[in-house]
């Protein structure tokens, strides 16, 4: 049974989570402040964490870090209240695999726990092989997150890399906005497509010579995108 470790300092928030998530399956711990999150992580090496980010004696945040700078890489995901000083690119930037913001439904929640741990596994179960997808100019390291145009490794936020992999796994092929936000965010409800419009026009000042004229990202209007591969 996968053990799922709840950090949270509300106690009807952690009390509703270890309820969901034990009906789901899973075994919970909780923790309600960042220095037991963090005993109790190593401790108790539990499969996921769920880290709030507001909690006394340490913040979710710092609990991150030190958790990642200890070497640790249990799967993490964060939880935000509305108007928190908290940017998802950060997240993801200081070692959190993937974020949730406050109020949610429980569903969601074990939604998302279920996306986090199937990609962890994967990435355990297969270490020695390196996936990588080459189209074009492109070569794309799954597992290490990089990708070279020409020869020359460019620098992406996780989501750009997830976002441009998708594109390629999926070439030639016309992609929504929805499917997009679907299969790059794990949001299995219409959000807002707008999130991918951004991280498009980021791709596109990374690979494109010409932003308003792409080569590889075409806009298909209406729809989505899509990944055309060059004839070389
Ligand atoms: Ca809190």
């Amino acid at each position: 049974m996968q053990r799922i470790l709840i950090v949270e300092d509300e106690q009807p928030i952690r009390k509703l989570l270890e309820y969901n998530l034990k009906l789901s399956g899973y075994e919970t711990i909780s923790a309600a402040d960042g220095e037991a999150a963090i005993e109790l992580a190593l401790s108790e090496q539990p499969d996921l964490i769920v880290l709030d980010i507001m909690l006394p004696k340490l913040d979710g945040i710092e609990v991150c870090k030190m958790l990642r700078s200890g070497g640790s890489n249990i799967p993490i995901i964060m939880l935000t209240a509305k108007g928190d000083e908290f940017d998802k690119v950060h997240g993801l930037e200081i070692g959190a695999d993937d974020y949730m913001t406050k109020p949610f439904s429980p569903r969601e929640v074990v939604a998302r726990i279920k996306a986090v741990l199937r990609r962890s596994k994967t990435k355990v179960e297969h270490p020695e092989v390196e996936e990588t997808l080459l189209s074009g100019p492109f070569k794309v390291y799954l597992e290490r997150y990089e990708v070279y145009l020409h020869g020359e490794k460019l620098d992406f936020t996780p989501k750009e890399f997830e976002l441009l992999a998708y594109l390629i796994q999926n070439k030639n092929r016309v992609l929504s906005r929805d499917l997009l936000l679907s299969a790059v965010w794990n949001y299995d409800f219409a959000g807002d497509t707008r999130i991918v419009d951004v991280h498009v026009s980021h791709l596109r000042e990374k690979v494109e010579k010409d932003t308003r004229n792409p080569q590889f990202i075409k806009t298909v209007r209406g729809i989505g995108y899509k990944f055309e591969e060059l004839d070389l």
